[in-house]
């Protein structure tokens, strides 16, 4: 598997504004926030590339993302007024780090998306 900017912000090689860490995942503000609010939910193990690499036994994994975006959007506040969780998958997607990541979005009306 190919070292990826988000293995060196794990390892701390390089800094990022970490929101949120535990023993599963980190999530730190996006270095070009698409939104007032923009975070990025990374697992910690095992390393997946991209999206079409799960498998059924990382159904939690997946889970524990979700649920640490939901907690964060309630405790930051911005829950009640909504929020977007997204995964791109692969290069039609606009997938540019090979290392699994939901993004948070909120912070403002989001517009719709799409081709
Ligand atoms: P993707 O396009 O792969 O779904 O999302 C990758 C995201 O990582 C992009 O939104 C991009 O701005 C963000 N990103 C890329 N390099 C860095 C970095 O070094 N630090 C941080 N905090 N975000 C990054």
């Amino acid at each position: 598997m190919p070292d990826t900017i988000f293995h060196k912000i794990l390892r701390r090689e390089i800094p990022a504004d970490i929101v949120y860490e535990d023993e599963h995942l980190i999530a730190f503000r996006d270095i070009a926030p698409q939104a007032p609010v923009h975070v990025l939910f990374i697992p910690k193990h095992p390393v997946i590339d991209t999206l079409d690499a799960l498998r059924p036994g990382d159904a939690a994994l997946v889970g524990k993302l979700v649920l640490a975006a939901a907690d964060y959007a309630r405790r930051e506040g911005f829950a009640q007024n909504g929020y977007r969780v997204v995964m791109n998958c692969r290069e039609d997607a606009g997938q540019t780090v090979f290392h699994i990541h939901l993004h948070l979005l909120a912070g403002a009306q989001l517009g719709h998306f799409g081709a």
